[in-house]
């Protein structure tokens, strides 16, 4: 090994060239920055005054190459750091969860915007890291947030993200397409982010998402793409007062056959909604019955 780090400047420098066959060049230096940001535990702005000091002490330097040999491997940024930011939150990640994307930040958005103050209980159905119930947790404080997940990995990992962010959710382990749900509560708001790519939809993603992150999370079978939705539906009959609402993260392609559902489950003011890249991405309902 002939590298010799000595900078702040120098580590961001490897590690973008490290990277440079596998990412763009803005991305490769993305993520590098996030890389010294960790190791240096200082914000982006400090790092570029002190870019030339020399760092003290070594043991950064293994680091370096551990965290360089991961993401050269093409896993994820987010795994090899163990954490990412999500609606303000510092969400931990491992590979039992998906790292939360920012359609999902959308969505947590369009949900804390349209239900301020709200006091109502809300379900998160498939929670994984606890990203979205978190957010809204912190971000409705008046609302009591339960989140539900079928991997005990995931709801072990959400609980610490809950307790570092200070937010008050209770976790319930539950399989979705069980034939049902004994004690989960009565809500005001239903939300979720179930597994919504199809397995024809695999050869579209990149290998550092199928390589990595946990399937279960990710497809549903082309004969059946909206199981999740249907079974959440169904919960919704019993447990989802009348009045209250749905918000759901789509597959882009699927946005007629979700507006579908929500009509013959007899939901009112349906929404289709796109994300900022233009694509059917949510889907919001009222129930009346
Ligand atoms: N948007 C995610 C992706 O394309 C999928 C999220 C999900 O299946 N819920 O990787």
């Amino acid at each position: 090994m002939a590298v010799k780090l000595q900078t702040i400047k120098d580590i961001r420098n490897y590690i973008a060239g490290e990277l440079s066959g596998l990412y763009p060049r803005r991305e490769s230096l993305a993520i590098a920055g996030l890389v010294t940001e960790k190791i240096c535990r200082s914000g982006r702005l400090v790092l570029m005054l002190r870019e030339n000091e020399p760092l003290s002490g070594s043991s950064w330097q293994k680091r370096v190459m551990s965290y360089s040999r991961r993401l050269t491997a093409g896993e994820p940024v987010q795994y090899v750091l163990g954490e990412t930011e999500f609606y303000n939150c510092r969400i931990r990640v491992n590979r039992n969860v998906l790292i939360p994307r920012p359609e999902t930040e959308e969505l947590a958005d369009i949900v804390i915007k349209e239900n301020r103050g709200t006091e109502a209980r809300i379900i998160d159905f498939g929670t994984g890291s606890g990203c979205l119930a978190i957010a809204l947790a912190v971000s409705l404080p008046a609302a009591k947030v339960t989140a539900l997940d079928i991997s005990a990995g995931a709801l072990k990992l959400a609980a610490r993200n809950a307790a570092i962010n200070n937010a008050k959710v209770d976790f319930m382990q539950a399989d979705l397409l069980a034939a049902s749900l004994p004690g989960l509560p009565m809500a005001g708001i239903f939300i979720s982010n179930p597994p919504y790519v199809r397995e024809s939809e695999k050869m579209l993603m990149r290998s550092n998402v199928l390589d990595f992150e946990p399937g279960k999370a990710l497809f549903v079978p082309d004969s059946d793409p909206l199981r999740f939705y249907r079974a959440i539906l169904n919960l919704s009959i019993e447990k989802l007062t009348s009045g209250g609402m749905i918000y759901f993260e789509i597959n882009e392609a699927m946005g007629d056959a979700m507006y579908d559902l929500l009509e013959k489950f007899r939901f009112a003011e349906i929404r289709i909604i796109k994300d900022i890249n233009g694509k059917d991405r949510f889907a919001a309902g009222r129930k009346t019955t």
